[in-house]
């Protein structure tokens, strides 16, 4: 067992996808950089959340669309093929092996240390290392936690013996259950419930509340998410709230759920997609003089605002400020970006819009929800619009109206709602609902971000017969 010393400009904690982008920034800064990794470089995203789990929807989907081609649909009339779908799964997150990830840190000159990373006081990270050795970092200008989140479980009584799915089983499982119960209304929710449907689950959905699926986007969204996993088997319940869940004994032994009204039913899985919580509970917090198991609230340059001389950063998921890959890796080249200043003496410029702000955060965080139908959101919803009180125009089109929708689908159903932002004439929020709306998003992204004058917008001339079409119909609306 060794003991070893080393001395870095920035130690960045957790090699997922934002802690690989702060380090690729700071090393581009010329900054001496180290990460530390207790599982796989990649992090949840590549290998249990983002990239397996649109593995396993890509053949859903693709053959869903297909189905509503003319032409095509008897091709694809019937079951997935399992095995290929979780072997093209298997494949895409390179079997759970993170060594193309380490060739990746090599050529951006980050040094890696495997293990455990704990803070041992200001500036102090103590790794253990799988081996039993101990690497003792400093860190001269920065550290940056980027520990991201695992799932939250509800607290049910013995919940930890009856093995429950969290992300990681429901995007890594090698077959498919034959009854899937999936507890929640959010977006892992509704992907999770869709993938294993199509792969053959007989999937019922909990959801506690009443207000539908996917309650933060608006409305219209979850309602057409909700009827369409309905409309192919899934029994999507609403106001059901699991009590309590027993396993039979052995290994193949039944799932027991209980409802809080009393119903009873049974699963061979139980998936729970109730939340995620910071991966902070056993980082040595308390040295540092914060409290394990809290999330990390930052300023707008991702410093810790509860650490006074400002050598802690938080990053991604682990700030709580969007919970998203695309997000945390903006965040991640902003506050490497912030770190490289302040470390070379220049000025941090954070105006909004400026190159050391994530003023995206608050404006305009874009999703896709990759269920059958796409939902596509960036910007404000109008319940949002409401309680911040901005005056906005609400604009509806159906997009199954677009002639490029007509050929892209037979039947094709979709909805597109853009708000305009009544002060300024721009486009405050932008939500697509539609088979291949995923790839329309970035234009409204633009548009948001931008803040491109609606009238100004009208010259933008989408391509015909394209779904990008919808702009124009959105516009020809709102001018009346
Ligand atoms: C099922 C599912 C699907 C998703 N799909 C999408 C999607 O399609 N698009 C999208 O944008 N987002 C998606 N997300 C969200 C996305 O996974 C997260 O936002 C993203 O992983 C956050 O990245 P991160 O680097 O902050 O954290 P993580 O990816 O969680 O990485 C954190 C890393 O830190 C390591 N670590 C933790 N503690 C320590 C420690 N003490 N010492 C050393 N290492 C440590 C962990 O091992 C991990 O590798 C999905 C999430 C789920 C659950």
């Amino acid at each position: 067992m060794s003991d070893t010393l080393r001395t870095y400009d920035v130690v960045v904690i957790g090699a997922g996808p934002v802690g690989e982008n702060v380090a690729d920034r700071t090393s581009a800064a010329g900054l001496s950089t180290v990460i530390v990794e207790s599982e796989l470089i990649g992090g949840e995203c590549s290998f249990w959340a983002c990239e397996p789990s649109k593995a396993l929807l890509r053949p859903v989907l693709a053959r869903a669309d297909a189905r509503r081609v003319p032409g095509l649909r008897q091709a694809v009339a019937g079951p997935l093929d399992v095995a290929a779908v979780l072997a093209h799964r298997d494949d895409i997150v390179n079997h759970w092996q993170d060594d193309d990830q380490v060739d990746w840190l090599n050529s951006v000159s980050v040094h890696l240390v495997r293990g455990q990373g704990r803070f041992d006081g200001p500036r102090q990270v103590v790794v253990s290392t799988p081996d039993g050795d101990t690497v003792r970092l400093t860190a001269r200008h920065a550290v940056a936690v980027c520990t991201g989140t695992g799932t939250a479980l509800p607290d049910l009584p013995h919940l930890d013996e009856i093995r429950p799915w969290t992300n990681r089983e429901a995007t890594g499982a090698d077959r498919v259950p034959g009854r899937l119960a999936v507890v929640g209304g959010g977006v892992v929710a509704v992907e999770m419930a869709t993938a294993w449907r199509a792969l053959g689950a007989q999937v019922t959905m909990l959801v506690r509340g009443s207000r539908g699926l996917l309650t933060r986007m608006e409305p219209f969204a979850g309602e057409m998410v909700a009827d369409a996993l309905r409309e192919v088997g899934v029994d999507v319940r609403f106001g059901a709230s699991v009590t309590s869940v027993t396993r039979e004994e052995g290994d193949a032994g039944e799932v027991r759920i209980t409802l809080a009204d009393g119903e009873q039913l049974a699963a061979d899985e139980i998936l729970f997609a109730t939340g995620r919580a910071p991966r902070t509970d056993d980082i040595g917090l308390e040295t540092i003089g914060l409290t394990p198991g809290d999330w990390l609230t930052v300023d707008d340059t991702f410093r810790v605002s509860a650490i006074n001389d400002g050598w802690l950063y938080a990053v991604g998921d682990v700030n709580h400020r969007v919970l998203m890959t695309h997000q945390g890796k903006y965040q991640a080249r902003i506050a490497g970006a912030v770190i490289g200043a302040r470390a070379h003496g220049e000025l941090v410029d954070d105006s909004r819009w400026g190159p050391h702000v994530a003023t995206a955060d608050s404006v305009a965080v874009p999703q896709v929800v990759f269920t059958d139908p796409e939902v596509a959101s960036v910007g404000l919803t109008t319940r949002e619009a409401e309680r911040t009180g901005r005056r906005i125009r609400v604009v509806d089109y159906d997009i199954g109206g677009v002639a490029g929708a007509v050929q892209y689908a037979k039947g094709y159903r979709g909805k597109a709602r853009m708000l305009v932002d009544l002060d300024r004439g721009t486009v405050a929020g932008v939500t697509f609902v539609g088979p291949g709306v995923a790839e329309l998003l970035h234009s409204a992204t633009i548009a948001v971000t931008s803040e491109v004058p609606v009238e100004r917008l009208w010259h933008a001339v989408p391509a015909f017969p394209t779904i990008s079409e919808v702009w124009l119909r959105l516009l020809e609306t709102y001018r009346g």
